[in-house]
């Protein structure tokens, strides 16, 4: 019965004009890009002048691309963030669909879109940042799997979808300092094996003060890992 449903679904997606997946208006003739004009324009790019690191984005005003305050005093275990754009107006909109709304199909115009930003990027192993079994329950999907799936599938690199773990619940990020999210994924992740000398690349949908990120590193290097990098949809304006 699924078999017959997707044929249909393909079949009906055949006679219909392609479409933005956001906005579901038509394409006009020979589009290419994986978003309408309108909605490609509604999201920002990360302005030039940022922090190489975390890219934690500076306000008018800043003149060179210096380390921020963080990651000059307490520098991340990752080499670096590769951000979409900011987390903000119609990105975060569109993460937003994407991550709450069953948006699955976000996936490909998305990785299509960051992967145009890590084009240079030599990893070895692509990793999706996990939810815990719970969550994952509640939410039915996870974002940043379908999302580096599709970065994996785009760069042909291998993807290593369980390989990193969470293992321990935490409490809803949002709602935390800085301080408090770090202590609160102290020890929420784990790794599978080792990876001797793996380059990798750690996927996620939103980088705010980097805390999963960080946390996500420190087990990945500990299991081997030679480097991290990290590219995630939006880069939130503050860390
Ligand atoms: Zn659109
Ligand atoms: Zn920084």
């Amino acid at each position: 019965m699924t078999e017959v449903r997707q044929g249909l679904v393909w079949m009906v997606k055949q006679l219909l004009p392609p479409a933005c997946p956001l906005c579901l208006r038509s394409f006009p003739e020979k589009w290419t890009e994986p978003f309408c004009a309108d909605c490609l324009s509604g999201f920002r790019p990360l302005p030039e002048i940022h922090c190489p690191i975390c890219a934690l984005p500076y306000l008018t005003g800043s003149h060179s691309s210096h380390r921020c305050g963080r990651c000059t005093i307490n520098p991340p275990p990752f080499a670096k963030v590769y951000p979409l754009g900011l987390y903000q107006y119609q990105l975060r909109d569109a993460i937003h669909q994407f991550k709450f709304n069953q948006k699955v199909g976000l996936d490909r115009p998305f990785a299509t879109l960051l992967n145009r930003i890590i084009a240079d990027l030599t990893v070895t192993l692509i990793v999706p940042v996990p939810l815990h079994r719970k969550r994952l329950q509640q939410r039915s999907y996870n974002q940043a799997l379908l999302l580096a799936r599709e970065l994996a599938r785009l760069k042909k690199i291998p993807l290593a979808k369980d390989r990193l773990q969470k293992t321990v619940e935490t409490l809803a990020q949002q709602e935390l300092t800085a301080r408090e999210r770090e202590k609160n994924l102290k020890q929420a992740f784990q790794v599978k094996g080792t990876l001797d000398g793996e380059r990798i690349l750690l996927v996620d949908d939103v980088l705010t003060t980097g805390a999963t990120a960080v946390a996500c590193s420190r087990v990945l290097l500990a299991a081997g890992a030679a480097e991290v990098q990290v590219a995630v949809l939006g880069r939130a304006p503050i860390g």
